[in-house]
């Protein structure tokens, strides 16, 4: 056998060994790679204190600084149970330690651009894994082919290049997570970029993980408020629901994420909004209207805006689902927002194009569903043996000139529990919440709807529905009867209903008052002013002269025939002054 096939094992220290040590080096591989080497002595003033040996890709450190490495990592690793204190765990794991002969794996960077490196030398990295670079950056093996491993950086490659080193770190890539994130602003990571100091996590989930088994779940039956009338009343979403917003740009599919948030005030739903691919400044300034409206007390914002790179933004999704599943875990009701998932499919696109997949509809690769799926079904309404937590999903998908059937639009409609789509048309024409009723749907929703609810939006989709085929009726006619004129009226008042300011989210009650109150035809007078001031002056009066209604309906009881027929009787007397 000629030295060049025979394993090769390099030693580096300052000193060189003696020949009882070269002797006992040799022993040492024989014993765990069962074959004789080929031994080469290398002087490295960086080893002063010991020897560092590299057998293939293995890497055996005996200098100071590796066994300090060993006794950091096995401190780090000290986690105490629930009410046991962490000194005496501590002194014990000094007290045992004993430096160890593990291999540490190394690689060697073959080729590096556009946030892509190819690494060779590494043979026992898992997909998911976290590499560490030469110069701290951060890497995850996305693509593992035989001899050579595909890897996405984290942090830019300006400091890797060919011929770099590269460490195992034996971790799937994570995110620290804990309640002292909420109200926090962080990136892709988990690292905070609002400015206010360092977090202390509670611990450290991975971002990929498998989706809560069917039975661990329970069906859907707790709703989640959005606060907005068009879609409490006809497309209720529940608690563990997956809800796509899907529109066009600018017609109003942040806002209404950002009005659900702000609806949780008060009902213990803690809110994750994951921005990707977005502008840092809008989300600076949606950040600004959470404060002002004392939202960050119980949202988390983890950004990936459009000018991190593509790693961050197709992380950021998994890591907020992370982040939502350890409040989930322990029983809490979690909404999160994905900001949004065509950016985050283009941004995958891009990863996968460098990484060298091939291209396939739409040049995006093959497994792009697959992207979604795993990602939306970690959304769920865990069972009570499991906690009862819930994580509740609305994704939001961008569509160009309103088509749906393009690819990342038909599959995340696939996946996802019903959508609510948003009409430019109907936005431009100051219809806001521009929500297009005909095509919007949620699937599961119904059965979390109160009943009081349930009864008071009742024929309402049946009636627009009448009143949008009427409309397109009479464009043709320029004669309408009185009884057609007062059926249009009537449509309109419904839409004008439907109007809703940003940031005004409507309690129950009187999303049960304006429905019970427009389905008898009594809030002609009242729509169609520019703010809906005129409705909201409405309800404040009849909050105030019938609490005891109000009472009863946040209660959750049914709406008894008694009070349906006062707040008719309210709304007639209004509408007669
Ligand atoms: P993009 O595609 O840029 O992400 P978007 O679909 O998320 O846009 P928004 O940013 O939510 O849309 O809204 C666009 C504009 O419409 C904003 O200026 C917002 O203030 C306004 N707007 C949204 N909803 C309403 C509403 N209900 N009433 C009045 N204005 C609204
Ligand atoms: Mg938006």
């Amino acid at each position: 056998m000629s030295d060049s096939e025979r394993l090769k094992a390099l030693l580096y220290s300052a000193e060189p060994p003696t020949p009882e040590q070269r002797r006992r080096f040799e022993r040492f591989i024989e014993l765990h790679y069962k074959e004789r080497c080929y031994f080469v002595w290398i002087r490295d003033m960086n080893t002063v204190d010991g020897f560092r040996l590299e057998v293939g890709s293995d890497v055996y450190d005996w200098s100071s600084r590796g066994i300090l490495k060993q006794l950091t990592d096995k401190l780090r690793s000290v986690r105490p149970a629930e009410g046991q204190e962490v000194i005496p765990l501590l002194k014990q794991a000094v007290d045992e330690f004993e430096p160890q002969p593990y291999p540490e794996e190394i690689g060697t960077v073959i080729t590096v651009g556009d946030g892509v490196a190819a690494v060779r030398g590494i043979n026992r990295a898992s997909y998911g894994e976290i590499l560490i670079f030469e110069g701290g950056v951060r890497g995850m093996v996305q693509n593992i082919s035989k001899g050579e491993l595909g890897c996405v950086l984290f942090d830019g490659d300006d400091s890797v290049s060919a011929g770099s080193r590269v460490h195992r770190t034996g971790r799937a890539a994570g995110v620290p997570v804990g309640e002292s994130f909420i109200g926090r602003v962080t990136d892709a990571l988990g690292v905070p970029i609002d400015g206010k100091g360092e977090i202390l996590p509670s611990g450290y989930l991975p971002v990929e993980s498998p989706a809560p088994s069917i039975a661990a779940r329970q069906p859907v039956n707790k709703p989640l408020k959005t606060g907005l009338l068009c879609i409490d009343s006809m497309f209720p979403i529940g608690r563990g629901q997956r809800e796509l917003i899907i529109g066009d740009r600018q017609t109003g599919k942040t806002a209404i994420a950002v009005d659900t948030i702000l609806n949780q005030k008060d009902s213990g739903v803690i809110c994750i909004y994951v921005a990707i691919g977005q502008k840092a400044s809008s989300v600076r300034r949606l950040v600004g209207t959470l404060e002002e409206h004392g939202a960050m007390d119980y949202t988390i914002v983890m950004l990936a805006s459009a000018s991190d790179s593509a790693p961050m933004q197709y992380i950021a999704p998994y890591a907020g689902c992370a982040m939502a599943e350890y409040f989930m875990n322990q029983g809490k009701d979690v909404l999160i927002i994905y900001d949004d998932l065509s950016k985050h499919a283009v941004a995958y696109r891009s990863l996968s194009l460098v990484l060298g997949r091939s291209p396939g509809r739409e040049a995006y690769p093959g497994d792009v569903f697959y992207l979604h799926s795993r990602l939306l079904e970690r959304s769920a309404h865990l069972s009570a043996a499991h906690g009862g937590g819930s994580m509740t999903a609305l994704p939001i998908v961008e569509t160009l000139a309103g088509n749906v059937s393009a690819y990342i639009p038909t599959n995340i409609i696939s996946i996802t529990d019903g959508q609510i789509f948003l009409d430019s048309a109907l936005f431009r024409s100051g219809q806001r919440p521009a929500v297009n009723v005909g095509l919007s749907v949620s699937r599961v929703g119904g059965d979390a709807m109160t009943p009081c609810l349930k009864a008071a939006a009742g024929s309402l989709r049946l009636e627009l529905a009448q009143y949008r085929e009427m409309k397109v009726f009479t464009q043709f006619s320029n004669y309408l009867d009185d009884e057609m004129q007062k059926n249009l009226r009537f449509g309109e008042t419904l839409m004008g209903i439907l109007k809703q300011e940003q940031y005004r989210p409507y309690e129950e009650w009187k999303q049960v008052f304006i429905l019970t109150a427009a389905i008898e035809g009594l809030l002609e007078g009242f729509v169609g002013d520019r703010f809906g001031d005129k409705l909201d002056r409405l309800c404040r009066k009849f909050g105030e002269s019938r609490p005891d209604i109000v009472e009863r309906i946040e209660s959750g009881a049914k709406l008894s025939e008694r009070d349906a027929a006062d707040i008719a009787e309210f709304a007639r007397a209004a509408g007669n002054v």
